[in-house]
């Protein structure tokens, strides 16, 4: 999920490498490190956790590692936590390296990208004799490599097929071969990755800004394709091993747009990651059409033990827990709080001691939530944590960790790190109503389907963002803005307030859709703009009679609801449908128009979408 750097020419690699990787900084990363090779020498290996800096003093800036042929890498911990071992590269030998570096490996490799089915792999190469130092699902596609190109001799191009066939996930893989010097193999699958060449020397890197000093010219690798790289030289496969014929395109954008990925914001570009994070998240609790949480340690006894659930956070995290407790409430049937972490941690509040505390933060280092997590846990609790960030302090302290997969975010304003945040806490609903008997095998497998569909139906939302682009242009100057529905609709709601006023500085409240009229409805007059959310069958024709309330009062109205439910059109003055879906996982689908609306309103304001005012990323204080 991070970067990947390579290069083969005439120049010195290290020094090229280590300049590649910090252009690759702005991905966000926990440890780094570089495999550098001279000629048949052995390649040396060197790592280092925490910034790029420490690499460059260990190294020397990369002068201190001779050699014309080397990658490097920058890691976002998935599987293990950030540490020198966990780093990479990887070797398929059973250390990773002498005092000096030098491995004796026959193989020697980086990876970005998660490798699914790796613990199968993993007990099928100890049972062929290989040993793993680290955790990563990293060592295991290595080893992997290396155990078929021993076992069916017919170089690297082939033995990277039969991984590649093999393994399952999402890989931009990087590796030298021992008894090939001089050149670099690579592999890639659904992880972004480019090749450059230039004045007879030849780079990789998973993101142009790494290269652009060097070259403006490169070669788009494709989907379940490899290539083989000398100096000035690359030559491209398919997976049956043929030769495959490209162009060479130019780039003509800046290395700032590349960032980005071409989108003129981290937000709006991650806002468009979530189909693929979604999916990743999705995977790695699903295995083989079952919910899987035996990597967690959550066993069935443990599930069976606890008499309700206590969701603990803050800020967006805590906006999935208020639409997560319907979910729980109703395929498990346990009674469920919602705590905001800051409240919770000062509360006096009698806990059920066989209840299940469940926290949720995207870096796992929010200081309200880990001091809630912490309380719960000196009074007895068990304590579950959805975290993204591998390692991270709530992820150490927690019983269980499920991790997100949603890669670094680095907009200040969540988006996709929310929305793999809800996927968990279906599958974890899901799972606990199954072991409960409060929800059928059959209808479990229903509603796993129906979350499958998400991330399709998000890429055709997105495709129809101009609408919303139009709609916020014309709503830019609002000064109040309010949202209201009812249930999973008023979580949304409390969401999409909170992505309007972070970014776009614009006053808004969220309010359950039936509590307006005690009070709060005072504030509609002429032309202020109500969001009318409404995706839950049962609670539709509540939901609309609280939005026709508002337009007696002048409102204006934007409607949000499920295709089909076209009446909308005749009270709310402009509708966004989201495409049918089960009620239970409506919310996946309705908060991204409302992110797209707060992102549009602060780009027409001319606002710093990813950088807004008072805001840091992690909250680490109280
Ligand atoms: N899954 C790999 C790991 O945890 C690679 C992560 C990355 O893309 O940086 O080491």
């Amino acid at each position: 999920m991070c970067g990947i750097v390579g290069f083969v020419g005439n120049q010195q690699a290290a020094p090229i490498l280590l300049n590649g990787l910090s252009k690759l900084e702005y991905r966000g990363y926990d440890s780094a490190g570089l495999a550098v090779r001279s000629g048949s020498e052995l390649a040396e290996v060197v790592k280092a956790t925490g910034k790029l800096k420490n690499l460059r003093e260990k190294t020397n800036d990369g002068y201190a590692l001779s050699g014309n042929c080397g990658i490097g890498h920058t890691r976002w911990a998935t599987h293990g936590v950030p540490s020198k071992t966990n780093a990479h590269p990887h070797v398929s030998g059973n250390c990773t390296g002498s005092a000096s570096g030098a491995v004796e490996s026959d193989v020697v490799g980086v990876h970005n990208g998660i490798i699914e089915n790796y613990q199968e792999l993993k007990d099928k190469l100890i049972r062929h004799g290989y040993q793993f130092y680290s955790d990563t699902d990293t060592e295991v596609v290595i080893k992997l490599v290396d155990y078929y190109y021993k076992k069916y001799k017919v170089g690297p191009i082939d033995a990277l097929a039969k991984t590649m066939v093999r393994v399952r996930g999402s890989y931009a893989l990087e590796v030298m071969f021992k008894d090939y010097p001089d050149e670099i193999y690579v592999a890639r699958k659904d992880s972004p990755m480019i090749i450059g060449i230039a004045d007879g020397e030849t780079y990789v890197a998973s993101d142009v800004p790494a290269i652009l000093s060097y070259t403006k010219h490169v070669y788009y690798i494709g989907n379940n394709e490899m290539a083989k790289l000398s100096a000035g030289n690359v030559v491209f496969y398919n997976l049956d091993g043929d030769e495959v014929e490209k162009d060479l395109v130019e780039i003509t954008f800046s290395a700032e747009a590349a960032e980005k990925g071409g989108y003129e914001h981290f937000m709006l570009k991650e806002i468009h990651e979530q189909p693929k994070v979604i999916q990743d998240t999705y995977n790695a609790y699903v295995k083989d059409g079952d919910i899987d949480f035996s990597n967690v340690g959550l066993t069935a006894e443990d599930i069976q033990a606890f008499s309700n659930v206590y969701i603990v956070a803050c800020g967006s995290a805590w906006h999935v827990g208020m639409a997560a407790q319907y979910v729980f409430e109703d395929l498990a049937n346990l009674p469920v709080r919602v705590e905001l972490a800051s409240e919770f941690r000062y509360r006096k509040m009698p806990l059920a001691s066989d209840g299940l505390v469940v926290v949720i933060s995207q870096s796992g280092e929010t200081a309200d939530t880990l001091a809630a997590l912490r309380e719960a846990k000196s009074k007895g609790l068990k304590t579950l944590a959805i975290v993204n960030v591998v390692g991270s302090s709530i992820a150490r302290e927690a019983d269980y960790v499920c991790y997100t997969l949603a890669g670094p975010e680095i907009s200040v304003a969540t988006t996709k790190a929310y929305s793999t945040q809800l996927i968990v806490a279906y599958l974890l609903a899901m799972k606990m109503g199954v072991v409960r008997g409060t929800l059928s095998q059959d209808v479990c497998s229903g509603y796993l389907k129906e979350i499958e569909t998400i991330p399709q139906k998000i890429e055709s939302l997105l495709a129809d963002k101009e609408r919303l682009q139009w709609f916020a242009s014309k709503y830019s100057n609002a000064h109040d803005v309010f949202f209201v529905g009812r249930g999973i609709d008023y979580a949304i709601g409390l969401e999409g307030s909170l992505k309007m006023k972070e970014i776009s500085y614009i006053h808004s409240e969220a309010y359950a859709a039936g509590e307006l009229k005690h009070g709060t409805i005072s504030l509609i007059e002429d032309g202020t703009l109500v969001i009318g959310i409404a995706t839950q069958k049962e609670l539709y024709e509540k939901t609309m009679s609280n939005m026709v309330e508002c337009k007696a009062r002048g409102a204006y109205l934007m409607g949000l609801t499920t295709s089909g439910h076209y009446a909308m059109e005749d009270t709310a003055d402009f509708v966004i449908y989201i495409p049918t879906i089960d009620d239970h996982f409506a919310g996946s689908l309705s908060v991204v128009p409302l992110q797209l609306l707060g992102y549009y309103i602060s780009v027409s304001r001319g606002l710093d979408v990813d950088k807004p005012r008072n805001l840091a990323k992690s909250v680490t204080v109280e």
